[in-house]
C-alpha cells in the first residue's frame, strides 16, 4: 500500500489522514510479525519524536475500530497487532507467547437459530499450543 492507498482506506473508514496514523500503518506494513502497542509506539516515535504514547495508542484503537488493523488478544500478555489486509488465522504459543499466521480457510457460520439477530462481521480462529521452537522434540 502506498500513501495514496492508505489515505483512501483511512477516509473510506471515516478516519482523517494524519501523519501519525500513516506512520502506524506504514510500520505494520513493513513489520513481519505481530508487534505490541509498545513496539509500535517505539517505531513511530523514532520517525516522529513528537508523537506521544497516548496519541499512538488512540490512533491504534481507531484503526482497529475502523477495521484496518486487527488486535490479536493474548491472555496474560500484551495484545499484538497486524494489518487486516489478507485474511488469516493465528497460532499462539503457550510457552513463548509467539503469535504466528496460519493460512486462511472459511469457518462455518453458526446456524440462524443460535445466531439470533446478531450480525457476524468476521470470524477467525486462534490455535494454541507449542510453536515449532517450543514443541517437545520427538524421541527417535
Ligand atoms: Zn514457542
Ligand atoms: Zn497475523
Amino acid at each position: 500500500m502506498q500513501a495514496d492507498a492508505i489515505k483512501r482506506s483511512l477516509e473510506s473508514n471515516g478516519l482523517r489522514f494524519t501523519a501519525q496514523r500513516y506512520a502506524v500503518l506504514a510500520f505494520l506494513m513493513e513489520y513481519k510479525g505481530h508487534p505490541t502497542a509498545a513496539e509500535i509506539f517505539k517505531a513511530v516515535n523514532r520517525i516522529d519524536p513528537r508523537s506521544s504514547r497516548a496519541t499512538t495508542y488512540n490512533n491504534l484503537r481507531d484503526l482497529v475500530k475502523a477495521g484496518l488493523v486487527r488486535e490479536v488478544a493474548v491472555e496474560g500478555r500484551a495484545g499484538r497487532f497486524d494489518l487486516e489486509g489478507v485474511q488469516h488465522h493465528h497460532f499462539i504459543c503457550d510457552r513463548c507467547g509467539n503469535v504466528e499466521d496460519m493460512e486462511w480457510y472459511d469457518v462455518p457460520k453458526p446456524d440462524s437459530r443460535s445466531l439470533g439477530k446478531r450480525v457476524v462481521r468476521d470470524c477467525q480462529l486462534i490455535f494454541r499450543g507449542f510453536c515449532m521452537n517450543c514443541a517437545p522434540r520427538r524421541a527417535r
